[in-house]
């Protein structure tokens, strides 16, 4: 069986040989029926074969004696003839008939009575013939009449008898030929019934167990392509696993916010092959954020900075996708992109409630990212946001080895780290950097006057006035003993000289508590210059800036320089 079915359920084994056990019993009935039917058929021929045979003895007796009855009558000679022909005939059918009932001994019986009249007959007829041929004509009708008749009336009840005998035979012969008939008629039918029944069965078991065969085909083809797909999802996850593990062990070794932007970048790059994106850092200043371009992209169409309540994944705290098939709440910082280049997400950078920034990343494809490449960018943000805390966290510890103890500004190093760098990040954007120098006019004599402490408390008062007095951005240090410098990025010179104005009548105004005196007032000179882009470094400008409070001083103090002034002054 599995040869032919090779999904044949064994189960079923002995149903199907039950269903062939019926069929080949329902074959045996049909043949039984058909065999019996034959048989009474032939034993019904046989009956009517001898009810034929004693009315052809009959006809054949009778023709003889017609013929003999004519010879006597006319007494032709032709017709003597003609009677020496057919008188053989009533007792070879006679034996015939005996020939015929063989196998019934009491027709038999009756068979050879009725030969033995027929005999007899024959020779009565012979008898009254030859008395004719010998002219005694009377003699044989008389021999006829007291023979004949006699003769003729035994042989008729032997006839008769056999007769009957045969009918009842037939009859009952007949009976039995119908009984079979109907039983053979009902056996074709109900084996055909049966048959078909089986047929039925056995096609339905057939296409049962072909639709199973195939369902099984299915599941397996299936079973294949579910097993394909999830070593290629495994592979692509084992893939992205490895890009992941190698972006979180370079980003902990990274040293600079620069350096985890390029390492992020690359990592992206990898996981999402036809992306682009962005992140956006937060100011120190908490409300801007800066853009950095990572990967994909060279950035044109990210707006340079943007405000915090711009993006939905900022203001919920969470990552916000968005598909132009199905929008939702569009990010306004997004606004001037197509939708392939805002297709895609935003995932927040904060680590321990603190919010760093945000990244965005989109597939260029014009439809949103992966299930995959979803989780990947997820992941790299929150990688993104550990990493940015913690230098963020390195940074302010730094800061704090970077302030003067007295005033809270900044000290000289600080100032000599910070200011190369902001100049040259003023310098790639075309914005202008300015440098404020202030030195506490007559300090000495302060000191003398008051005390070294008293001189110290002005030296922290006047800190408080530079941190009042400038902005998040701008750097203000104590850049040593009564001298402080103020970095301020993006601002030229005349913004610079008004704001060192400022400061200069804020100092000129403070007062000094000092153990619970008022001392002073006290005044500052203040030298102003500008970065010239291309032309300066931070060093030269710094000397120009310092000439220029020279100048300041020179000029009778508590006044503001500016270069121009101090070089033509
Ligand atoms: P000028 O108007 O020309 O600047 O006069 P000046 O007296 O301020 O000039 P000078 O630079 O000669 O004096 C600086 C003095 O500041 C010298 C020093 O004793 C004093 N000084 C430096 N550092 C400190 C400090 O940390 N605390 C105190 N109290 N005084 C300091
Ligand atoms: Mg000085
Ligand atoms: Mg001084």
């Amino acid at each position: 069986m599995p040869l032919f079915f090779p999904h044949f359920d064994r189960r079923r084994l002995p149903l199907l040989l039950a269903l062939i056990a019926l069929l080949v019993g329902v074959t045996a009935a049909m043949l039984a029926g058909i065999r019996s039917f034959d048989a009474s058929t032939r034993w019904v021929t046989h009956s009517y074969e001898v009810q034929g045979q004693i009315e052809a003895v009959r006809s054949a007796l009778g023709h003889a004696e017609a013929t003999a009855r004519g010879f006597r009558l006319s007494d032709d000679p032709g017709l003597e003839a003609q009677y020496r022909e057919v008188r053989q005939l009533p007792l070879q059918r006679a034996e015939a008939l005996l020939q015929t009932v063989r196998d019934n001994p009491e027709q038999h019986g009756r068979a050879e009575a009725l030969r033995d009249r027929v005999r007899e007959r024959v020779q009565q007829i012979d008898h009254s013939v030859s008395l004719q041929t010998a002219g005694r004509g009377a003699e044989a009708n008389r021999d006829m009449l007291l023979r004949g008749v006699p003769l003729d009336a035994a042989l008729e009840r032997v006839a008769t008898e056999m007769e009957r005998h045969e009918q009842r035979l037939l009859d009952s012969r007949r009976t039995d030929n119908d009984r079979s008939s109907t039983r053979l008629r009902a056996v074709v039918v109900g084996g055909m019934a049966v048959s078909l029944a089986m047929l039925g069965m056995l096609l339905s078991m057939v296409g049962r167990e072909a639709r199973r065969a195939r369902r099984h085909e299915q599941q397996a083809r299936d079973a294949v392509e579910t097993l394909e797909a999830a070593a290629v999802q495994r592979e692509r996850l084992g893939e992205q696993r490895r890009t992941l593990a190698a972006f979180a062990g370079l980003l902990h070794s990274c040293q600079s916010v620069d350096e985890v932007l390029d390492v992020a970048g690359n990592a992206l790059a990898q996981l999402v092959p036809h992306g682009a994106g962005a992140c956006y850092t937060m100011r120190a200043s908490q409300n801007l954020l800066e853009r950095h371009v990572l990967f994909g992209t060279r950035g044109e169409e990210y707006a340079e900075f943007i405000r915090p309540d711009q993006c939905w994944a900022l203001r919920r705290g969470d990552a916000h996708a968005w598909d132009p098939r199905r929008p939702t709440a569009f990010c306004e910082h997004l606004r001037g992109m197509t939708e392939e280049q805002a297709c895609g997400i935003c995932v927040p950078l904060t680590s321990q409630g603190v919010v760093l920034g945000v990244l965005h990343v989109s597939s260029r494809l014009g439809e949103p990212l992966s299930e995959y490449e979803r989780a990947a960018v997820e992941s790299v943000g929150e990688h993104l946001g550990v990493v940015l805390h913690s230098l963020d966290l390195r940074e302010s510890l730094r800061m704090q080895s970077l302030r003067d103890p007295l005033t809270g500004l900044y000290n000289r190093r600080y100032l000599e780290e910070s200011l190369p760098r902001e100049a040259e990040r003023c310098e790639r954007r075309g914005r202008p950097l300015s440098v404020l120098m202030l030195d506490v006019d007559h300090f000495k004599r302060f000191n003398d006057e008051h005390g070294h402490a008293a001189g110290d408390a002005l030296l922290a008062r006047i800190g408080q006035v530079l941190a009042a007095t400038t902005r998040g951005e701008d750097i203000a240090c104590r850049f040593g003993g009564e001298e402080f410098t103020v970095v301020m990025p993006e601002a030229d010179v005349e913004q610079a000289t008004a704001r060192a104005e400022q400061i200069r009548a804020a100092i000129a105004e403070a007062s000094i508590l000092y153990l619970g005196r008022e001392l002073g007032p006290v005044t500052a000179s203040i030298g102003v210059d500008e970065l010239r882009a291309g032309m300066d470094t931070p060093q030269t400008m710094m000397a120009r800036a310092d000439r220029a409070l020279y100048a300041a001083k020179a000029q009778g103090r508590n006044r503001v320089l500016r270069v121009g002034a101090a070089t033509t002054g």
